[in-house]
């Protein structure tokens, strides 16, 4: 499978492994990920973001990211994925041996500071060379935007903003671009207006999206994106999720309730349902509490009223 395919077919990126755990002050050991990733993955789901390179003491659980990819090793039929957000970041991924990269930067100027440590016209200059390096080693290459439909600092964000930054990379190669409403601000027309413009502007790019359930329109948001075209959507088992540097984060579209709404449309995901309900109980007893999606519940309502 490759990132660009274009078959039309609905395919859920689960970022259970580094959007839901970077939040999470519990660290989860190798064993524990490993895991993690195999119920994932037997689950149905075709590609799996497993980590981050970023630096261990800014986010603890991620300090294994390297271990986990090499431990991993390549999985068939499955995509593994990991976030980098800097030039020592590419060279982790290189070492490692990792083939597929989310490379992203913010279009908000106040949260790229306070998540990159760089303005954000600075921070896209950077990534569009390292995306260029990238796939010049021969990684395969999806490019992000944070913030893209809103921010908590500065509010809205303009759509030229975002438009110039997805062009400049593309221009740089890469094939799909990943909007992400990293403040959970976007709401139905939104989505529907920027996956249009950006469509328009650059017709030839696959689009993916990445909702965040902050304000409770995550599903609305993301079946949206769906009647707008885009095929490829972020979840996260659970719903669980957040950005360490965006004040009231809340979680990803929960992958189970994703799944649920799609195939009740007579949408095929691929995805098991039970098995990922059965993933979300052994994630919150491992957290010790509830987590926010919802199909977990209905599922054990309807086997204890059988
Ligand atoms: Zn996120």
């Amino acid at each position: 499978m490759s990132l660009d395919d274009k078959d039309g077919k609905l395919l859920l990126e689960d970022e259970t492994l580094r959007d839901g755990l970077q939040m999470e002050s519990r660290i989860f050991s190798l064993h524990e990920k490993l895991q993690l990733f195999h119920w994932l993955k037997n689950a149905g789901l075709k590609r799996i973001q497993v980590g981050s390179f970023v630096h261990p003491k800014k986010v603890p659980q991620m300090a294994d990211t390297d271990e986990l990819i090499q431990t991993l090793g390549i999985q068939e039929d499955t995509v593994i994925s990991a976030l980098i957000l800097n030039e020592k970041g590419l060279e982790r991924a290189l070492k490692c041996g990792v083939t597929h990269a989310s490379m992203s930067v913010s279009v908000s100027d106040t949260h790229s500071r306070k998540n990159a440590g760089r303005p954000a016209a600075e921070a896209l200059e950077t990534m569009t060379r390292l995306i260029r390096d990238a796939l010049d080693s021969g990684l395969n290459v999806r490019a992000g935007l944070q913030c893209v439909f809103g921010c908590v600092y500065e509010g809205k964000i303009s759509e030229g903003a975002v438009l110039s930054a997805a062009e400049k990379m593309a221009q740089a190669g890469a094939k799909e671009i990943n909007l992400s409403d990293t403040t959970g601000m976007a709401t139905p027309y939104s989505v529907r207006n920027v996956v249009k413009s950006v469509n328009k502007e650059i017709p030839h790019i696959r689009i993916s999206i990445h909702l965040h359930d902050t304000r409770g329109l995550g599903l609305a948001n993301m079946f949206s994106g769906y009647e707008a075209g885009i095929r490829t959507f972020d979840v996260c088992t659970g719903g669980l999720g957040g950005c360490p540097f965006v004040r009231g984060a809340a979680g990803n579209v929960p992958t189970e309730d994703a799944v649920n709404m799609f195939e009740s449309m007579g949408i095929k995901t691929g995805i098991d349902l039970k098995a990922i309900c059965d993933t979300v109980a052994a994630l919150e007893a491992t957290l010790d509490r509830m987590l926010p999606g919802r199909m977990k519940r209905v599922q054990e309502y309807n086997e204890t009223s059988k």
